[in-house]
């Protein structure tokens, strides 16, 4: 299927690996122009240069915490006029409520609400003015069936898609779509991080860890990069267009609910 979006300029942030790779490939692979986004600039620019050469797009590479002021303004001065954005930063850590202070939920709302927000802000009314724009934000499944260890996680992602709720039913008539992506356990660094950490604490090996979670998955498996990222590429496609304010849940079928 052809997305329709060849020559599209997006900006994909925190996008060295993981999630937000697999969202910036799979646009790639449908011809669109990138600045991609990370800390680690080393590994960042490797990602930027096998995108280039595997896809032959434009791939510019802003080694910066997305989550600061100064950070997201070197993003959108590499691309000020964006037609697709993809947020996302890497996600709280888990723990218990009563050991978290101000300065851990400002951290969090920072990361996972107010800097999808801030790009929001930034360019929504420009893709009005052209006609066309896509923003989709990667939050988690934990927006849609709470983690208890995740309560930043909970609470941050919440309100930004409580917001994203109102504000995407203003654009539409525009040509603009803002949707949420949930993922569930994807195969990325972060859930081998978490999963080490899991299985250290239970005295097992990594490997009967990871093997017993996947297996206890609906799906017997965890999900992969580039399956997150081809649904990524849909909702950013001009056949999604008639689709807003949604939060699309890619979880293998984790969640109980019939709704
Ligand atoms: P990952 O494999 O660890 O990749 C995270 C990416 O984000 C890296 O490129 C990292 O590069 C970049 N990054 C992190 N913080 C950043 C910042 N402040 N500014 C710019 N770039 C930043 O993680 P992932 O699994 O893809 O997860 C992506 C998001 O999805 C996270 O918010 C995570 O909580 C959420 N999520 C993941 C899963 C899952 O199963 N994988 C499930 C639910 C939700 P640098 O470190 O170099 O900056």
């Amino acid at each position: 299927m052809d997305m329709g979006i060849k020559g599209r300029k997006a900006i994909v942030c925190a996008a060295s690996k993981g999630l937000g790779r697999g969202c910036a490939e799979a646009l790639a692979g449908e011809g669109v122009d990138l600045v991609i986004n990370a800390r680690t600039k080393s590994e960042l620019e490797a990602t930027a240069e096998e995108i280039r050469k595997k896809h032959g797009v434009k791939v510019t590479a802003v080694a910066v915490d997305v989550t600061t002021e100064e950070g997201r303004k070197q993003v959108l001065a590499a691309c000020p006029e964006p037609d697709i954005i993809v947020n996302n930063a890497g996600g709280p850590p888990p723990g218990n409520f009563r050991d978290w202070n101000r300065e851990d939920w400002i951290k969090a709302l920072d990361a996972n609400m107010l800097t999808p927000i801030e790009f929001i802000k930034a360019s929504v009314d420009g893709m009005m003015k052209r006609g066309f724009g896509r923003i989709v934000n990667i939050t988690s499944s934990s927006v849609k069936a709470p983690i208890d260890i995740l309560g930043l996680s909970n609470g941050a992602r919440s309100g930004l898609t409580g917001f994203v709720a109102g504000v995407a039913r203003t654009t539409i008539r525009h040509g603009v779509t803002i949707n949420g992506l949930l993922p569930g356990p994807f195969d990325t660094d972060r859930l081998r991080g978490t999963t080490k950490a899991r299985a250290a604490k239970a005295g097992r090996s990594f490997e009967e860890e990871y093997a017993t979670a996947a297996k206890a998955h609906p799906a017997g498996r965890f999900g992969t990069a580039e399956e997150f990222g081809m649904m990524c590429a849909f909702l950013c496609s001009v056949h999604a267009g008639y689709m807003t304010g949604q939060n699309i849940l890619m979880d293998g079928g984790q969640y109980p609910g019939t709704y």
